[in-house]
């Protein structure tokens, strides 16, 4: 048994983890290159957004009269196009100007009638309607100079991105991504494309767990399969703390005779936890190789998967202070029944209809940690608690996958 907090909950398993963070360094990006990125800035405005009052509608521009009465002619005195470019108009009473979607308001103008509810005769329109001052968006009404509107750790979705472009930022300091060192380890392991021979299988741990690492904003680097001895995992070990930030080795941590990552860590390295209260995914391990922060996965593939969602994704996202990728959890009913165990969460994998009532969870499939076509046909996971009842009709958390 190895001398190390042993079969511990997931939040004592992630406290332990986080003790031991990677090295973070930030970089000035143009915000093209920046999807997906995490901030290391506060944003601030550069600007009002919008810069000035202009017209959320193609339509004319006027004043507001109460007392007017309409159908109502007013004499056009120009067109107003969305540049900022053009001789300025002024509007005055009995007046009106042609008006583009996001044109600037001429001064004297304060409502906007689109012009579906126009009649243009010439030198003249015929407002059908009042004018509706609602039409004007206002100056600073989304976004004021100096408002802090992206916060440090906020990962740059697409429409974070707009808002730094329109808030002026051409630029923006971000954490460089973690190089992830991904490692399968097995003799049985062969490459997709080459032919089995009886006993082996194709590895896919290294596949799933490099768009995991993808998914959660990092670069996965992916070492070929190393075969099951002391000096092969020795050796891809060194390599992989001498050129990446995180270590991911997969199998090879159970209790069997070749796990050999559980007895390399544990003879050459430091092990600060191993085994987790989650089924299925409870082996893992987590230590230090050559001080990299080194996570060590059940080879099972749904394992591998699983224990990346409840265990690794927190801890890159804690590394970084970030907030993405957000992990979802709805409330739905289990419409199969699910086994809890008295200490584990359980994670089972589960479809997801949207119904009426709510969230409805079933559980269709075979269940075995190598189904791999179970987790790829799930839509969440259970997140059973220790003791919880899986009975049919409880309502439980799903991590939405
Ligand atoms: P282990 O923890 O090494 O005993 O592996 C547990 C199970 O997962 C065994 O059936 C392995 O063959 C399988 N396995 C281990 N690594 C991989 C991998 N990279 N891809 C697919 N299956 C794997
Ligand atoms: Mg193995």
């Amino acid at each position: 048994m190895v001398d190390c907090p042993y079969f511990i909950t997931v939040e004592e398993a992630m406290a332990i983890c986080q003790k031991s963070p990677p090295q973070i360094e930030v970089e000035t990006l143009p915000i093209w290159e920046s999807t997906g990125r995490i901030l290391a800035e506060d944003l601030a405005s550069k600007v009002d957004d919008p810069p000035f009052d202009n017209s959320s509608m193609d339509g004319f521009a006027c004043r507001f009269d109460s007392d007017a009465t309409y159908p109502l002619t007013l004499t056009i005195v120009g067109m107003q196009a969305a540049t900022g470019a053009n001789k300025p108009l002024t509007v005055g009473d009995g007046q009106a100007a042609r008006i583009m979607t996001g044109a600037p308001m001429p001064p004297g103008s304060d409502a906007i009638l689109p012009i579906e509810r126009c009649r243009v005769d010439q030198d003249n329109v015929t407002l059908l309607e009042a004018p509706k001052p609602h039409f004007v968006r206002r100056q600073g009404e989304n976004l004021q100079h100096g408002h802090i509107a992206l916060k440090k750790g906020q990962q740059l979705t697409p429409s974070r991105l707009g808002l730094c472009a329109t808030m002026g930022h051409a630029t923006v300091a971000v954490y460089r991504r973690l190089k992830v060192a991904i490692l399968s380890t097995g003799d049985e392991l062969k490459p997709p494309g080459e032919s089995l021979t009886h006993g082996e299988i194709y590895e896919s741990n290294s596949y799933g767990l490099a768009g995991l690492v993808e998914w959660a904003g990092h670069t996965p680097v992916r070492f070929p399969a190393v075969a099951d001895s002391m000096d092969s995992l020795r050796q891809a070990l060194n390599e992989a703390s001498s050129t990446c930030d995180v270590i991911l080795t997969s199998g090879g941590v159970s209790m069997g005779e070749f796990d050999y990552v559980r007895r390399l860590m544990e003879e050459e390295g430091d092990i600060h936890f191993w085994r987790m209260k989650i089924r299925p995914g409870s082996p893992p391990l987590f230590g230090t190789w050559s001080s990299t922060p080194l996570f060590g996965l059940p080879g099972n593939p749904v394992s591998s998967h699983v224990v990346f969602r409840m265990l690794v994704a927190p801890y890159l996202r804690h590394a970084l202070g970030s907030d993405g990728p957000k992990e979802w959890t709805v409330r739905a009913k289990l419409c199969d029944p699910v086994k809890s165990t008295k200490d584990c969460v359980t994670l089972r994998r589960v479809t997801l209809v949207s119904t009426e009532e709510g969230m409805m969870a079933y559980q269709p499939r075979h269940q075995g940690s190598g189904n791999i076509e179970s987790l790829a046909s799930a839509h969440g996971l259970t997140l059973l608690q220790p003791g919880q009842s899986g009975e049919v009709g409880t309502w439980i958390d799903v991590l939405v996958l």
